[in-house]
């Protein structure tokens, strides 16, 4: 098959397409290189089936594909939040542009929306039926509210023009090729300890996240677009830790002596978040495999090589 992946230059989509070449489709690879790196698809350069695109989708663009993963977005809140109306622009402007690509095409469309839907949620854990519980004016809104309207563009393109959608809802996601400048508290925890400095955490610790290692929601991903169920479904790790046990586990594995300070809590930073996976073990036969300790010592192997005590510092 030929399989368009928007933002496949970026953390996740960049996993995705290895596992795709590795199953012999044609990948275009389409990004702006807002976050995304040319080196995490660089080993695929040179090959017949993978073509690299600049582009910005909240341009128009012509392609021929067969499927289509939408992933462009910015992802972690200080990216996001940079310039909070292109990521606006990027999640309504960017994401008709995709649906309007598949319909012309035929292709079927995943989009990859967010647990952020649910905002600080009022339901533990979160299912797909719980509708959310977002600020629609406050500083994340940019990304909730954009994903928000994403989810109902592709709905509303489902039912008004038959295009065969797929909608995820993605948790908290980490592994290599994370920026280690990207503000996410894994790259934060994992660069700081690194390099000598303390983990910041945020507020008291005691607000609460699911960590999936990348390859298992890769895995899912792949189910969700090959399935017959549309979504929307969640995609993450139902283990759920504090983001002081985090830091520990961190620590455990980089510097036991490592210091913690303790930071301001950002504005509407979800306080709770975890996934309610039924629908995905129902409908994907699909669940996390890789324990948050395997995840972390991968990924703490792909930081050593980056990131050295004198490296630039880490945001806070
Ligand atoms: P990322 O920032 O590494 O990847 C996003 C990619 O999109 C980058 O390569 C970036 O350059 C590209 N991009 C951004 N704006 C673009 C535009 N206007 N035109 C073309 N390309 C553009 O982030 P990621 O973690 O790989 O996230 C990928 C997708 O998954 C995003 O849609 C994100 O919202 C979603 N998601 C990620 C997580 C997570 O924990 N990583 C959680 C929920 C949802
Ligand atoms: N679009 C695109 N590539 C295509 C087909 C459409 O980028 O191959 C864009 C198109 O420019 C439009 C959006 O997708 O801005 C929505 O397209 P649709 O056909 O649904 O709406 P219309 O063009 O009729 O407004
Ligand atoms: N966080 C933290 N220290 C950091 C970065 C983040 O304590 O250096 C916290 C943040 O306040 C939030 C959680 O970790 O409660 C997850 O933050 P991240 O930005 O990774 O993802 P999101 O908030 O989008 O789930």
């Amino acid at each position: 098959m030929r399989i368009l992946v928007t933002g496949g230059a970026g953390f996740i989509g960049s996993h995705l397409i290895d596992r795709l070449m590795e199953q012999g489709h044609e990948v275009l690879c389409l990004d702006n290189f807002f976050t995304g790196r040319k080196e995490n698809v660089l080993h695929w350069w040179g090959s017949p089936n993978f073509e690299l695109i600049r582009h910005d989708i909240t341009e128009p663009i012509r392609l021929e594909a067969d499927q289509i993963y939408h992933l462009a977005c910015p992802a972690s809140p200080i990216h996001y939040q940079y310039n909070p109306v292109k990521t606006i622009k990027t999640n309504v402007m960017g994401t008709l542009n995709m649906l309007g690509l598949a319909k012309r095409i035929k292709a079927r469309f995943l989009l990859a929306s967010t647990s952020e839907v649910y905002g600080d949620p009022t339901v533990h854990p979160q299912t797909e039926t719980y509708w959310g519980n977002v600020n629609p004016i406050g500083i994340r809104s940019c990304y909730d509210e954009g994903k928000r309207v994403a989810e109902t563009l592709s709905f509303d393109y489902h039912r008004q023009n038959g295009v065969d959608i797929r909608v995820a809802r993605i948790f908290n996601t980490y592994g290599p090729r994370m920026l280690e400048n990207d503000g996410r508290v894994v790259s934060n925890f994992i660069a700081q300890a690194l390099r000598g400095i303390p983990l910041t955490v945020y507020g008291s610790g005691d607000q609460t996240r699911s960590f999936c290692y990348v390859s298992d929601l890769v895995e899912g991903l792949m189910r969700l677009m090959n399935g017959d169920f549309i979504g929307p479904v969640n995609l993450g790790n139902p283990e759920e830790y504090t983001i002081l046990e985090l830091a520990q586990s961190v620590q455990a594995q980089i510097n036991p002596e490592a210091e913690i300070s303790f930071k301001p809590l950002p504005q509407d930073d979800p306080q709770r978040r975890r996934p309610n996976i039924e629908r995905a073990q129902h409908h994907l036969h699909w669940q996390p495999t890789v324990p948050l300790a395997e995840g972390l010592r991968m990924t703490i192997q792909d930081f050593q090589a980056r990131v050295t005590p004198a490296g630039p510092a880490t945001p806070n």
